[in-house]
């Protein structure tokens, strides 16, 4: 996710940012404070015509993934320290094949999920909005007993043993609601998950969490699955989802749009749009296809954003390496963040106009924070600050506005940060994703370049995103590997800058 200051420190980044172009950054914030209320009351009922159900008879699509995408999907699940009410510790899901139903106010599903239990269990949890009534449920085959109570689903078993694989089956239905983000953000006000905007169209931001809004999950970082998804929609709408695109394909007045997603992927990477999308496939230099989501209303944007894809993507692959995933898309959206969902990177139409490097930053994350994920949120600074820091050398190094005044003037924005919402390491959960865990640990990871040399640190910021490719991380694991890797011991230089609870002295 971009960082978008405000408040206080707003009309000084603006000052900085004057001559360079400050006018985009202030207009997104103008533009989400006034919009953000009408997108998250009721919806209009769009469409006059109201599409049947959708085709859940007969075999769903990838009913039996393969027994090495099963073992991909393999996790050790953990129960979150600031947000426990979404995670569920006793269940990895291994492969989610979503089925989903949208007639521009309703939501039709059904969610297959090929799972596993960490331990003996006779009942289990999912994360599920209230807002969707669940109407049976299935496991191996059989109708079960099943609960639903605030956002969550029970589902009563006859005793899974630990690590043996099932499946579950569960169809449900209703209108989606975002949910209340544990933030003060004026990008996170629409909610979170699923949101529909008053022409019927629909996009996601949900960091960290929200998928539940729309589909049964174990709604945390450390369970990562493999998906597939059937979308149908009506009229010209089509379905936007992560991974490589399969085709549509018609029926009466139905589309159906498939994909596949052949990597683990966290529940909060997942993205769904859906509108009157057309792809525009733009090809790299070096020969990546990175495909372009756009409606009719935001076709203006195409080829900014592809000469910004390209150029990122570029770089990046130049300086964090390979690129971890087989495919890249960019899919624009209503609403005013932005979110680097897992190969499908989300933009709203305002983060994609703002100055500073914004797509390069939701690109970055692909190598740091989708490929390698924190195992739990109080880690969401090692997404964070990789993205910065790799955001600000990208500007530095193009010549492009830098974000902030550029990383020699974040100190002032971190201070104050730290001591409205805590220290990087150890946040307030109710102040998600504020400024303190983007600024301060991107400036960590500049005094640890400044301690080792340009060199050894351009070797790092490569080889810890291929040394962790499809990997969950805790702040001890990059502490030691650092550690490893540099022969110094650098644990008090990052304790410092990950617990104070004021900015640290640059060295
Ligand atoms: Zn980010």
């Amino acid at each position: 996710m971009t960082q978008h200051l405000r408040g206080a420190a707003t009309a000084a980044v603006c000052l900085a940012l004057s001559l360079a172009g400050c006018g985009g950054a202030a207009d997104v914030a103008t533009t989400t404070g006034a919009s953000s209320p009408t997108q998250t009351s009721a919806p209009t009922p769009p469409t006059p015509t109201a599409p049947t159900p959708p085709t859940t008879t007969g075999a769903p699509d990838p009913l039996t993934p393969s027994a090495a995408a099963l073992k991909l999907g393999r996790s050790t699940p953990v129960e979150d320290p600031y947000y426990p009410d979404t995670s569920n510790p006793e269940f990895d899901a291994l492969h989610y094949f979503l089925n989903l139903s949208w007639d521009g106010l309703t939501l039709t599903g059904s969610t297959t999920i090929t799972f596993r239990t960490t331990e003996d269990v006779g009942e289990f949890r999912l994360d599920l909005s209230a807002a969707l009534e669940v109407d049976q449920v299935e496991v191996d085959g059989r109708g079960v007993e099943f609960s639903q109570q605030d956002d969550g689903l029970s589902v009563v078993t006859e005793g899974l043993e630990t690590g043996a694989t099932h499946t579950v089956v569960i169809d449900y239905t209703g209108r989606p609601e975002p949910t209340p983000a544990p933030s003060g953000r004026g990008d996170m006000t629409e909610g979170l998950g699923w949101n529909t905007s008053a022409d019927g169209s629909v996009y996601t931001f949900q960091e960290p969490y929200g998928a539940f809004t729309w589909y049964p999950v174990n709604d945390h970082p450390s369970d990562e699955a493999l998906y597939d998804a059937r979308i149908t929609t009506g009229g010209d709408d089509v379905g936007v989802f992560n991974g490589e695109f399969l085709g549509t394909s018609q029926s009466d007045d139905l589309t159906v749009a498939r994909w596949h997603v052949d990597e683990p992927v966290a529940s909060y990477l997942t993205t769904i749009a859906i509108g009157p999308y057309t792809e525009h496939v733009d090809t790299t230099p070096s020969g990546m296809e990175i495909s372009y989501w756009l409606k009719p209303s935001d076709l203006d944007l195409l080829e900014a954003l592809e000469v910004e894809g390209a150029e990122s993507f570029e770089w990046l692959e130049e300086h964090a390496g390979e690129y971890p995933f087989s495919t890249l898309g960019v899919v624009v959206v209503d609403g005013s963040s932005a979110m680097e969902t897992q190969t499908m990177i989300t933009m709203s139409r305002g983060a994609a106009e703002r100055p500073d490097a914004v797509l390069e930053h939701e690109m970055a994350h692909q190598w740091y924070g989708d490929s390698v994920t924190p195992i739990d949120w109080q880690g969401v600074w090692l997404n964070e600050g990789w993205a910065m820091y790799m955001q600000q050398w990208y500007e530095t190094d193009t010549g492009r506005p830098p974000y902030a005044g550029g990383i020699s003037q974040w100190r002032t924005y971190d201070v104050v940060s730290r001591l409205s919402s805590g220290p990087p390491g150890d946040y307030d959960p109710q102040s998600f994703g504020d400024t303190n865990i983007y600024l301060g640990p991107a400036m960590m990871l500049d005094e640890i370049r400044k301690r080792i040399g340009d060199e050894e640190f351009e070797e790092l910021v490569k080889s810890w995103p291929a040394e962790h490719e499809n990997e969950n991380v805790s702040r001890a694991d990059f502490t030691r590997w650092v550690n490893d890797k540099t022969g110094q011991d650098l644990t008090p230089l990052i304790d410092r800058w990950l617990d104070s609870p004021r900015t640290p002295r640059p060295s």
